[in-house]
């Protein structure tokens, strides 16, 4: 026996608390609201019940966790990891629970957590399944248990999701409103997504993208005059989501259904925004405007068909175009492209019998463009009188010394760029607005492009070239001759043959 007790100090020292288990106890509730209606099953009865139950069982009651309902999911989790730090600091034994599916609905995960505070001496003790844990036939008891709440949780949200799926067929939304929409309930008490404020701004930039073929950093730009801060990337979301259009598409579903919102813009011009987007997928680099070179990748090399781009020769001082296949010499001077390009060009007009109709139809679209821009105007004027307010506040505070210098300079810069900002978008709103001019202008346009192609700046060039040859233009250096690839049939036919003559005869 003396020899013994020489190797005591050999013996391994386990886990000092798993030894000396205590009666300190923490009392966790959780509750589903779903549970709470049927079965009466609220936090304050679950609570009720552990503390009888620790009383019983002469256990000292060190903390109350948990009381969230399942649907807050991240106070949950913040609440059980609490609840684990708090029992492992402080010596704690065990953890009360209703009902063993209250501690977790994770399954396995829980099993792996009460074995893992098990080995620490900590117990998850459960009102109504009164095992003792500490048998491997109680552990085993309160395994099952987890694992079957876990597929009664997997069963639910199965339910929920067929429930969702369902009223997504149907045409209803589910979940958060995009952008631009907001929820209400109806004279039935059923919610809906109507239009907000925001989404009658968002109808303005489908109809800017494809009126004017607005980039989407310009049209950030004006939405932010009109009070609606949005990236250039959220944009492009927006004009992706054919929500905006009255068109349902979701994860849930393998096809698009008709929704029952009211739609921002029509299909149609849904489509045609998403096509020019699609064109321009993003405001990139190579997409740089340059007025000097409005006719690079309009213009296709035609022996390999890769868009022409464009280049300044320094010493020369002269633009260049060429074709972007590095393996292909094909170039010319942009000087001897537009001459090229005007030569055709001046040879197009609109069809004569096509006036009388534009003028009409010009007149419907001026009508509706005073229309919409009469609105914008207003909430424009709105912000910029607001704007001037605030300006005329700061300096005022700054002068009676109630802001500091840096403060005063900081918000006078942001005013300041807002209110040039307002000003600016006002401005562009303003003039043209005489529909006789407005009409004679066009007139004057249609029987000849070249002034317009030659008058604009790079996008409008760019617009023109598009408008009337959609495909763009094949050019071969060898015959210095454009191929056209197609064009609008507002220009007739004849000009097409004209065309051909021309180049025949020369
Ligand atoms: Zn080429």
């Amino acid at each position: 026996m003396e020899t013994l007790r020489n190797f005591r100090a050999f013996v391994k020292k386990g886990d000092a608390r798993s030894k000396e288990s205590n009666n300190h106890a923490v009392i966790y509730t959780r509750v589903s609201t779903k549970e709470q209606a049927e079965n009466n099953l609220s936090l304050d009865t679950q609570k009720k019940y552990c503390q009888q139950f620790a009383e019983k069982q002469k256990l000292i009651i060190r903390g109350y966790f948990g009381g969230t309902y399942e649907s807050a999911q991240t106070d949950e989790r913040r609440e059980f990891k609490n609840m684990l730090a708090f029992v492992r600091k402080n010596s704690v034994s065990h953890i009360v629970v209703y009902s063993i599916d209250r501690f977790s609905r994770s399954g396995a995960g829980a099993i792996g957590i009460i074995a893992e505070l098990s080995k620490k001496g900590i117990l998850v003790r459960s009102v109504t399944q009164p095992t003792d844990p500490k048998t491997s036939m109680g552990s085993f008891y309160q395994n099952i248990q987890l694992v079957f709440s876990q597929y009664d949780n997997e069963q639910r949200r199965a339910k929920c999701i067929t429930g969702m799926k369902e009223r997504l067929s149907r045409g209803y939304w589910v979940g958060k409103a995009p952008l631009g929409y907001c929820h209400i309930h109806d004279a039935n008490n059923k919610p809906v997504v109507v239009i907000s404020e925001q989404g009658k701004l968002l109808q303005k930039s489908f109809l800017w993208k494809v009126h004017e073929r607005l980039t989407n950093t310009e049209i950030a730009r004006r939405l932010k005059a009109l009070g609606l801060s949005i990236s250039k990337q959220r944009l492009t979301e927006v004009f992706r989501n054919p929500f905006y259009c009255g068109i349902i598409t979701h994860g849930l579903l393998s096809e698009p259904v008709m929704g029952s919102h009211e739609p921002l813009v029509s299909q149609e011009v849904f489509l045609k925004a998403n096509q020019i987007v699609k064109k321009v997928p993003h405001d990139y680099k190579h997409q740089v405007v340059n007025d000097d070179l409005p006719l690079k990748r309009f213009v296709k090399c035609k022996q390999c068909g890769v868009p022409f781009t464009g280049y300044f020769v320094k010493n020369k001082g002269k633009h260049y175009y060429k074709c972007n296949n590095p393996h292909c010499k094909s170039n010319t001077s942009k000087d001897k492209l537009h001459d090229l390009f005007r030569q055709l060009l001046v040879n197009f007009r609109v069809d004569k019998k096509l006036i009388e109709p534009l003028k009409m139809q010009l007149k419907y679209v001026f009508e509706h463009f005073c229309k919409v821009d009469t609105s914008e105007y207003a909430v424009l004027r709105k912000r910029f009188c607001e704007i001037e307010q605030r300006i005329e506040k700061l300096k005022e505070r700054f002068a009676i010394g109630e802001l500091d210098k840096a403060l005063y300079e900081q918000f006078m810069d942001k005013f300041s760029e807002e209110k040039e900002s307002i000003a600016k978008t006002i401005n562009s709103l303003n003039g043209g607005d005489d529909l006789a001019s407005f009409t004679a202008y066009a007139e004057e346009v249609c029987k000849n492009l070249l002034l317009l192609w030659d008058q604009g700046n790079y996008e409008q060039k760019q617009r023109l070239q598009y408008l009337l040859f959609p495909e763009g233009l094949l050019y071969s250096k060898e015959s210095n001759l454009f191929d056209l690839l197609g064009m609008n049939p507002i220009c007739s036919d004849k000009r097409l043959s004209d065309y051909d003559t021309i180049c025949s005869g020369t």
